[in-house]
């Protein structure tokens, strides 16, 4: 990891050196799976834990009204192209630890891949947490959208957590201090998740692993993996489905720009690598009108919209 220099200005995140990599005006396109949208002010990803509080510590002191975002692997963020005010903190590969703890546990960091935690339980012989194969997020996502799939969510998996808040305070923490919803977690504000311990089962390390693979070839058949998108865009309204509903308001395959609402599974939008994300969020936002208009559902969006609209954003708003 390069050491970053050390920066003394009130327009930087930290006035010491970290260990980690600090970087001015990064593109975050290639950080989100939906590969548009513009750059972070400054981007850092901290060498370890340690790191990551010493940087907070004096991000606090040095420059606290400058916002701070943690990203994960960006795999349910739309970052507009305008860009993200302030700090990022890019966790996605650090604080990556898994670890099997005595009485069928694991102890996951919040940077680690769900993929890796789905297959490094199953190779334990612990099951319960294989829906996490198929979520291209990082245990830090995942807990902040309590990410779900085939009918296993990560909350109720949860023993406890561990997070730090925007003065570098570690604090372990319980279900019981969160509010947990369908893809929706609500907890203490400016405060971000380092990691967790799930309670799994045991069970035989070929079952999870078989299961494993059953789920991910189901999910190929159904979704278009293979192109930019954040997956599902909106939540599933109560006893409904979101990709049913834009299905039938006849949105199935519209474009707008680069962007089109898939043809394989209405609930994604992709596109050839090429999309503004603002033809992307004219999508959604037509989506959402539509499916008001002639069914009277409101769609919440899954996805969070995060950033600064790109200077033609106002023109493509405008046009269909
Ligand atoms: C093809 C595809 C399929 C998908 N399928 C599913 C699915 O089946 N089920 C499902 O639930 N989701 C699914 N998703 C959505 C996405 O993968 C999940 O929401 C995932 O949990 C997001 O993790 P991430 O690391 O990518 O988070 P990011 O997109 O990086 O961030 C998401 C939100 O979490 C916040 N955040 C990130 N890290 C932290 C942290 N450490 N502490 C606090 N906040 C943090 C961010 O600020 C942001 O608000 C899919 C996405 C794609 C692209």
């Amino acid at each position: 990891m390069m050491a970053a220099r050390a920066v003394d200005s009130p327009m930087t995140p930290f006035a010491q050196a970290t260990r980690g990599r600090l970087q001015a005006q990064v593109p975050l396109a290639g950080l989100t799976s939906w590969r548009a949208g513009g750059p972070a002010d400054w981007l850092f990803q901290p060498a370890d834990l340690d790191d990551l509080v010493a940087a907070l510590r004096d991000h606090a002191t040095h420059a606290p009204q400058m916002p701070v975002t943690f990203l994960g692997l960006g795999s349910n963020v739309l970052i507009r192209d305008g860009g993200l005010d302030g700090l990022v903190v890019h966790l996605s590969g650090v604080l990556n630890e898994r670890r099997r703890l005595e009485g069928d546990r694991l102890l996951l960091g919040a940077g680690l891949a769900c993929a890796q935690a789905a297959r490094f339980g199953a190779r334990e012989g612990l099951v319960g947490a294989e829906f996490l194969a198929g979520i291209p997020g990082t245990v830090g996502g995942a807990l902040r959208m309590n990410a779900g799939a085939w009918g296993g969510e990560i909350w109720p998996l949860v023993e406890a957590v561990s997070t730090v808040d925007a003065r570098g305070e570690l604090h372990t923490r319980t279900p019981a201090d969160y509010t947990i919803g369908y893809r929706s977690v609500h907890g203490p504000e400016a405060e971000w998740f380092t990691g967790c311990v799930l309670q799994l089962a045991a069970g035989d390390p070929d079952v999870g692993t078989r299961r494993i693979r059953e789920l991910l070839r189901e999910r190929s058949a159904k979704q278009p993996l293979g192109l930019p998108s954040c997956g599902s865009v909106f939540r599933n309204p109560e006893g409904d489905h979101a990709a049913r509903l834009v299905e039938a308001a006849g949105l199935k395959g519209l474009r707008h720009g680069a962007a089109e609402i898939s043809p394989k599974h209405a609930n994604f939008i992709t596109h050839d690598g090429s999309a503004r994300a603002a033809d992307i969020e004219w999508l959604l936002r037509h989506a959402q009108d539509e499916v008001q208009r002639q069914f009277g559902v409101h769609l919440e969006p899954e996805v969070r919209v995060l950033g600064r609209p790109g200077a033609t954003h106002e023109a493509s708003e405008g046009t269909a």
